[in-house]
């Protein structure tokens, strides 16, 4: 059969709270994913573990499958951000702990640059009005920047900011050092962890560079790819799923939901993988 879009699977290993930058709470996040069928949730806020317990709680209280899981930033050969998934985590492994606390201890001070930065592009107000959309300040961020500037009518979605505004090259984006991806990985599995590399499609990588990028995560521990992502296309996911069989990963797949009102899949569905894959989520499916 051939797709021509997504189907999907009530399984989902990648979504955010408002202890990043998600806008629901971990609690009420949980209970949406129920009401949508999952079998299967983790929740994997921005290098923070803050949401996990509220979100255990309730997940036992509906009697879903919960995984505690993180997502850490790091910034892979100095810098090129890529994004970290780690499944199945100890929460209260002290150098994971004392690891993301490092890691997003200057996003204040980020924030702060961003603001002068856009200020020069002639958009006032950053600092205090990215600050007002962070339920959790310490996690502040580029959702949040963009939440703000949709919010003062410059854009009609995030998606649409994020096509001029903050990233390289464009104004608003501030180089930002994050963890290192041995570090990650070293967090993660000393946590008892899974580590994915989440949306890989999202780095615009050069074939060479991204052989190289699944080299360095298979050398550091990295287990999968997260192939089925909402920011991935189905020829995206199928090209990851390629990437996956010849380097021995396994595959993994998330909603990366972080609001009702700005994603395309729901919390608690991730894209269908096809059936010749080898799925990271059957290590905890009965
Ligand atoms: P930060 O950790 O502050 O660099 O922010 C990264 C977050 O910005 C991602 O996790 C997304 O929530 C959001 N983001 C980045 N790029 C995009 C994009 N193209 N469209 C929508 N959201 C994006
Ligand atoms: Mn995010
Ligand atoms: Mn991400
Ligand atoms: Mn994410």
């Amino acid at each position: 059969m051939v797709l021509s879009s997504h189907q999907y699977a009530p399984i989902d290993l990648h979504c955010h709270s408002n202890l990043s930058d998600g806008v629901l709470s971990p609690a009420a996040l949980v209970s949406r994913a129920a009401a949508n069928g999952t079998q299967l949730l983790s929740l994997t806020d921005h290098d923070c573990i803050d949401g996990l317990d509220e979100a255990r709680h309730k997940a036992e209280v509906l009697n879903l499958f919960f995984l505690n899981g993180i997502e850490i930033s790091v910034s892979w050969r100095n810098n090129v951000t890529i994004h970290i998934v780690g499944l199945d985590i100890d929460p209260s492994y002290t150098p994971l702990i004392q690891g993301i606390i490092a890691t997003r201890s200057g996003r204040l001070e980020r924030l702060e640059r961003m603001h002068h930065e856009l200020s020069k592009a002639g958009i006032h107000g950053v600092y205090e009005g990215a600050l007002s959309h962070a339920n959790n300040p310490l996690l502040v961020g580029r959702a949040h920047v963009a939440r703000y500037l949709v919010q003062i009518g410059l854009f009609k979605n995030m998606h649409a900011v994020f096509n001029y505004y903050l990233v390289p090259g464009k104004p608003g984006y501030v180089p930002y050092r994050w963890a290192t991806l041995t570090q990650a990985i070293s967090w993660i599995r000393g946590a008892g962890g899974i580590a994915v590399l989440a949306h890989p499609g999202r780095y615009r990588l050069t074939p060479a560079l991204m052989k190289s990028l699944l080299e360095d995560f298979s050398a550091a521990g990295g287990i999968a790819l997260e192939a089925g992502s909402a920011s991935h296309s189905l020829d995206e996911m199928m090209h990851y799923v390629n990437y996956a069989k010849s380097f021995g990963f396994e595959v993994s797949a998330g909603s990366d939901f972080h609001s009702p009102s700005e994603d395309a899949v729901e919390v608690g569905f991730s894209p269908l993988l096809p059936s010749s894959c080898t799925c990271v989520a059957q290590r905890w499916l009965p």
